[in-house]
This record gives C-alpha cells, sequence and structure tokens, in this order.
C-alpha cells in the first residue's frame, strides 16, 4: 500500500469514526426522546380524555337531574330546551321503576333505542354509541344521553391531542394506549399517537453523514495528496541526484517541514555539487601533476628537479600551502633542506640558498622524524629553527628496503630524508589521509634519491680506478679534452704530466702482486697529497698514471714533477712490515706550448717520459718544443684516440715503449 493510500485511510478512520458515532448516538437519542415523548403524550391524553368524559358524564347527570326536578308535566318542554342547548343529544324519559337495589334504582329493561347506551355509573360491555346518566323522579326514569359519534371523538381527539376511536389497540404498542370502561368514563376507548412525520432536521442527518462522508473522502485524498507529492517530487530528485545528475532541484511551494526539507536538500544538492566540482578540479590537477611525476621520474635523474615534482604533487594532493625537503648528509649526519615550495618568512629563499640550512637529526620535529623513521602531525610552529607554520605534517623518505635474497626477512628501511607539508589550505588541520598520502610521495621520493644515488654510484664506478681510487683512463679522455678546451678558450695553460714506476715489474716479481698492488695504491695516495685541490689525477693502466694541472706553465709543472718524485723517493712504501723502495720517472708537457690539442700534448709528455726513462730514471723530462712538427699527427686531431698508437707515431704509449726496451 502506497504511502498516499495509507494518509487517505488514516484521513478517513480519523474523521469518518467520530462522524458516524456521532450520528448513530444522535439516531438513537432522538429514538428515546421521541418514545418518552410518544409515551408523556398518550399519559397526557389518558388524562385529557378522563377528565373530558367524566365532565361530559356530569353534564349529562347535570341534565338528568335538571328534567328530573321539574313538575311531570314540564319534563319535555325543559328537556327539549336542554337538548337545544346542547347539553345533551337524548333525554328519555320512562314511566317503570321496575325495582331498586341497593339505593339505585335500576329502569326496567331497556327498550331497543337504548341500546348501546352506556351509563356514566356503571358501563357495560357491549357496543356503546352514547354515554347516558340518569336520575329518578318519583317513578319515572331521565336519561340524558349524549351519543358518541366521530364529531364526539374528534372533539376528544382535539382535546387529547391523539386520535380515539372505540375500536382496535387489541395489541398495544408504544403509540397506542387502551382505556377500560370505568364509573366516569364509560366507554372502551383506544388512544393512538399518530406516527409523528420524520422531522426536517431527522431527514437531514444521513444527508449530512454522507455529505460529510463525502467530504472527509475527497479531502482526506487531497491532503494525501498534498502531503505526498512533495515527497514525491523529493524521491524523484533524489533519483536523479543518485543519477549523477546534480543539477537537480525541488521546488519549495510551501514554508511548512516539507517546504524545509526541500530547502535543506537544495542545499545538500549545492554542496555536493560544489564538492563535486572542486574534487574534479582537484583530481584533475593531481592528475597532471602525476604526469609530470611520471615523467620526470622515467626521464631524469636530476634529483632536484625530481623532489621539486615530488613536492609540488604532494601539495596538490592534500592542499598544503607549503612543503620542504630534506635530505640527509650522511657525511656531516645533518638534515640538508633540498628543496621548498612556498615557506614562509625567512625560509621563503631560493633553493640553491635553501641548500645552506642544516638542522641536526634529534631535535625538533624534523629531526624526530628523522631519527626515528616515524612520521609526526601536529599544530603550531614546531621548533625555532624549522618553518613557521599554523599546522604540519612530516614523514621520513626512505630507501625502498629489499631483502637480500629471496626469503630473507625484509631489512628495516634506511631514513634518506624527511618529507614535510605546512598549512593546509582552509585552516584544517592535517588528517590520517594527508598523512598516507604524504607517505605515498615520501615512498616515490624514497626510490627516486635511492634511483638517483645508485645510478650516481655506477657512474662514479665507470670512471674511477678501484685499485687506487684515482679517476680512470675513461676519464682522462674526457677531462683532458675538456681542460685543454677551457685553457683554450681563456688563453690559459696546462701542464700534463705522465708518470710510470720504475722497474715495477721487479716489484711484482720480488714481493708478489699484492705487495705491487699496495705499492701503488700508496703511490697513487703520495699523488693525491702532493696535489693542489683543481689539480686532477688518474691512473691511465698498469703502473702509469696521468696528472692535469690546470692554469699551470712547464715550470709550474717541473715543480711538481720535482715534488711528486721526492714525495716517492723519500720513503720506501711499508707493505707487511717490508720496505720497498721506489721512484718514478715523469714526462712533463704543457698545453699549447707542447701541443696544440689533447692527443698532442699527451703523446709530448709521453716523448717527456720517455726521456726520462732514458735519463736513468727517477727524473722528470720536460718535453720539447719541437716535438709537435716531428710527430706529423695534425692539428685538427682532437678526436685523436688515445688507443690509437698509430696516431702518435714520434710518442710511443708508455707500455709500448717500455716493451721495446
Ligand atoms: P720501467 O722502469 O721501464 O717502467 O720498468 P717496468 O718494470 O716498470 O716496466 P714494464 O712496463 O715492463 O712493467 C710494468 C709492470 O707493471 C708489468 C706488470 O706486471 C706491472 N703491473 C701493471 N699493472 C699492475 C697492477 O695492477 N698490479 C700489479 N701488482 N702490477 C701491475
Ligand atoms: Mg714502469
Ligand atoms: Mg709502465
Amino acid at each position: 500500500m502506497t504511502l498516499r493510500g495509507r494518509l487517505t485511510t488514516a484521513f478517513l478512520v480519523v474523521v469518518l469514526g467520530p462522524v458516524l458515532l456521532g450520528s448513530i448516538f444522535v439516531a438513537i437519542t432522538v429514538a428515546t426522546v421521541s418514545r418518552d415523548r410518544t409515551a408523556e403524550r398518550l399519559d397526557h391524553a389518558t388524562t385529557t380524555v378522563r377528565t373530558g368524559m367524566a365532565a361530559a358524564c356530569r353534564q349529562l347527570q347535570a341534565a338528568a337531574d335538571a328534567v328530573a326536578v321539574v313538575p311531570p308535566d314540564d319534563r319535555s318542554a325543559v328537556a327539549s330546551q336542554l337538548i337545544t342547548r346542547g347539553l345533551a343529544t337524548d333525554i328519555k324519559i320512562v314511566g317503570q321503576v321496575t325495582a331498586r337495589a341497593g339505593g339505585t334504582t335500576i329502569p326496567a329493561p331497556r327498550p331497543v333505542e337504548f341500546t348501546g347506551w352506556q351509563d356514566c355509573a356503571a358501563p357495560a360491555d357491549g357496543p356503546a354509541t352514547a354515554i347516558a346518566a340518569r336520575s329518578m323522579a318519583g317513578n319515572e326514569l331521565v336519561t340524558a344521553a349524549q351519543n358518541v359519534d366521530q364529531a364526539f371523538l374528534a372533539r376528544l381527539a382535539a382535546a387529547s391531542g391523539t386520535e380515539v376511536s372505540l375500536t382496535g389497540g387489541d395489541r398495544p404498542s408504544e403509540e397506542h394506549r387502551r382505556l377500560q370502561a370505568e364509573p366516569g368514563q364509560p366507554l372502551h376507548l383506544t388512544l393512538i399517537v399518530p406516527p409523528s412525520k420524520p422531522t426536517f432536521l431527522y431527514a437531514l442527518l444521513p444527508a449530512v453523514v454522507l455529505a460529510v462522508a463525502l467530504a472527509a473522502v475527497l479531502v482526506a485524498r487531497w491532503l494525501a495528496y498534498s502531503t505526498t507529492r512533495p515527497l514525491g517530487e523529493l524521491a524523484w530528485a533524489a533519483d536523479r541526484v543518485a543519477d549523477g545528475d546534480l543539477d537537480t532541484r525541488v521546488p519549495i511551494l510551501r514554508a511548512d517541514e516539507l517546504g524545509r526539507l526541500a530547502a535543506t536538500f537544495n542545499r545538500m544538492t549545492r554542496e555536493l555539487q560544489a564538492y563535486v566540482q572542486a574534487l574534479t578540479a582537484s583530481r584533475d590537477q593531481l592528475r597532471g601533476h602525476l604526469a609530470i611525476l611520471g615523467e620526470t621520474l622515467s626521464s631524469t635523474h636530476d634529483l632536484h628537479r625530481i623532489l621539486q615534482v615530488i613536492l609540488r604533487t604532494a601539495l596538490a594532493a592534500t592542499g598544503a600551502r607549503a612543503g620542504l625537503v630534506l635530505l640527509l648528509d650522511p657525511a656531516t649526519d645533518q638534515l640538508v633542506a633540498r628543496c621548498g615550495v612556498g615557506l614562509p618568512g625567512d625560509w621563503d629563499v631560493p633553493d640553491s640558498e635553501l641548500i645552506k640550512r642544516r638542522l641536526p637529526i634529534g631535535p625538533g620535529v624534523l629531526g624526530a622524524v628523522a631519527a626515528t623513521g616515524e612520521p609526526r602531525r601536529g599544530q603550531g610552529s614546531p621548533a625555532s629553527a624549522e618553518p613557521p607554520c599554523l599546522t604540519y605534517v612530516a614523514v621520513p623518505i626512505c630507501a625502498p628496503a629489499v631483502a637480500e635474497e629471496p626469503g630473507d626477512p625484509q631489512p628495516l628501511p634506511d631514513t634518506l630524508g624527511v618529507l614535510a607539508l605546512y598549512d593546509r589550505v582552509g585552516g584544517d588541520a592535517f588528517d590520517d589521509a594527508d598523512l598516507h598520502t604524504l607517505r605515498t610521495f615520501a615512498g616515490q621520493a624514497g626510490v627516486a634519491v635511492h634511483n638517483v644515488r645508485m645510478h650516481e654510484e655506477a657512474q662514479r664506478l665507470s670512471l674511477t680506478d678501484p685499485l687506487t681510487g684515482l679517476w680512470n683512463y675513461r676519464y682522462l679522455r674526457e677531462s683532458l679534452r675538456r681542460e685543454v678546451e677551457r685553457a683554450s678558450r681563456f688563453g690559459r695553460m696546462l701542464a700534463v704530466l705522465v708518470l710510470d714506476l720504475d722497474h715495477f715489474k721487479e716489484v711484482n716479481d720480488t714481493y708478489g702482486h699484492a705487495a705491487g698492488d699496495a705499492v701503488l695504491g700508496e703511490f697513487a695516495r703520495r699523488i693525491r697529497v702532493g696535489l693542489r685541490e683543481v689539480d686532477v689525477a688518474f691512473r691511465q693502466g698498469g703502473e702509469e698514471f696521468v696528472v692535469l694541472l690546470p692554469e699551470t706553465d712547464a715550470y709550474g709543472g717541473a715543480i711538481v714533477a720535482e715534488r711528486l718524485g721526492a714525495a716517492v723517493r723519500s720513503r720506501p712504501v711499508a707493505v707487511d712490515g717490508v720496505q720497498i723502495p721506489i721512484t718514478v720517472s715523469i714526462g712533463v708537457a704543457v698545453y699549447p706550448e707542447h701541443g696544440e690539442n689533447s692527443v698532442q700534448v699527451l703523446a709530448a709528455a709521453d716523448r717527456a717520459l720517455y726521456a726520462a726513462k732514458n735519463a736513468g730514471r727517477d727524473t722528470y723530462r720536460l718535453a720539447e718544443p719541437g716535438d709537435v712538427t716531428k710527430s706529423g699527427v695534425s692539428s685538427d686531431d682532437h678526436e685523436g684516440n688515445f688507443d690509437q698508437t698509430t696516431a702518435v707515431p714520434g710518442g710511443l704509449r708508455p707500455q709500448q715503449h717500455r716493451r721495446g726496451r
């Protein structure tokens, strides 16, 4: 059953019930009152009829007495007068009295014309055509009679207000009453209260009830309809909203509760619409940021750029105003600010400046996150050394933890830094959802930092020599070309030293290969120690090394060669308690004095080394200025490969000139 049906039924029950009950009560009351009134009328009529009959009897008695008291001869005349005056309809004077009994004169047997006359004093059974009263006058009996005809009955009826008849009423009912003949009232009479015609109101009652019932049905239907119609519209609108049509509105027709409900529904839908729009916009923005993030992660190893994109994406995802990424510097065990967005106050500086901000591990919010690896969120500025804010959330950036062997327990992740966001737009504190989101981005940042560091390490390993820690031959090629170019651009000089340990084969042969390795390591260390910061040392291969001295002329190169030779010669290398004396031969060449390009300069230095070896070793030699033209290498051969010994016929590679000796 629909709500409208239920409401209609409820209204009908509420309205029709009392109406029907009331009308039944009224009907019963009216019937009772009517019955009481009938009985009352009958009582009244009975009294009236008895009184009337008694009066009539007394009148007849008076008439009879009046006739009886006059002389016999005048009696007929008096009787006639009385009849004329209407005191009786008939007066009979009978001459014989046959008997007396108990003081009462009993007339002789009644003549025929007396038949039907009922004596007022002693009525008898039988038909009654008249009532009569008697009076004795000597031997004569004067009888005055009054005809009981329709007119007489009509007078009684008029006086009593009921119908009066001589017959009927065998079965007395509420409307009938039988009056038995008795002295003073000699007739058997039936009083009938005429059935009262239904009054107008009484007839109106069913019509009113019917009309009220009809009106109740109509009103109930209207009420149910008007009550349920706004609900139907609400349900329709809710359906539309559920289907995604957030433009749907419900008309507000009234100011009642349903009107308020409709207004609230409309407000809810409006707010939902605004919320969905904001959500869609932020989702689109976040999608854009994620696309940039994915592209950045897959296309670059520029750590700063990656961190910047991750930070901006995290800001977009959480609606924070500002953010900061700090990475752990293992050398100093401090947090170094790497990139920031929207930071307030004195933290609002470019990232190149921001990198100078360092925070200790432990104190403050950021320090605690780095120390414990636990995220933090809260309100109020965390510490004076950290960016000022109203609310903050900070999570650790961890390296991806990978078990060494499949099945091994996962190791605890290393904390690489901290990702912190400040002051969400709208002023709300950061919630668990923000923390969760930020952890996701911190995870991305952790993978990115780890990948970049792995990449840098691989890069470093591919360019350095594992035994000595110096740059390798591959990096030498690139560095030499770069330094020559730089010297050429700025009109500076560049000294190139080629160093080769003397009789190193014998070291190996005498002390073993491992001792030889140790000697090479120590030799490299002494080179490093003896150089300026701008100078760069390389292991070219075997026991041959190259040193580049930017902005150094031949004289400066000779001094360094001298110093390095002395550093090697001065102290034997101690390996497992054994002192191994070593010396080094060095060839020195200078750009642009001994070569027009990197290949020529290196070849010149090589030849100078050859000269030093020939000079008895443990010494250095400067390249000859004329070597360039003799070598036959064209000045165009900038890209010459050091391995192509044919390119430097005049400047033999160290391995080769030694092999030739
Ligand atoms: P010279 O004075 O003419 O340079 O004599 P040398 O013995 O140093 O010259 P040579 O080129 O004949 O020998 C170089 C030796 O260096 C040969 C090789 O065993 C040794 N050597 C090259 N690389 C390494 C290395 O990585 N470790 C060790 N222990 N020895 C190496
Ligand atoms: Mg050697
Ligand atoms: Mg050698």
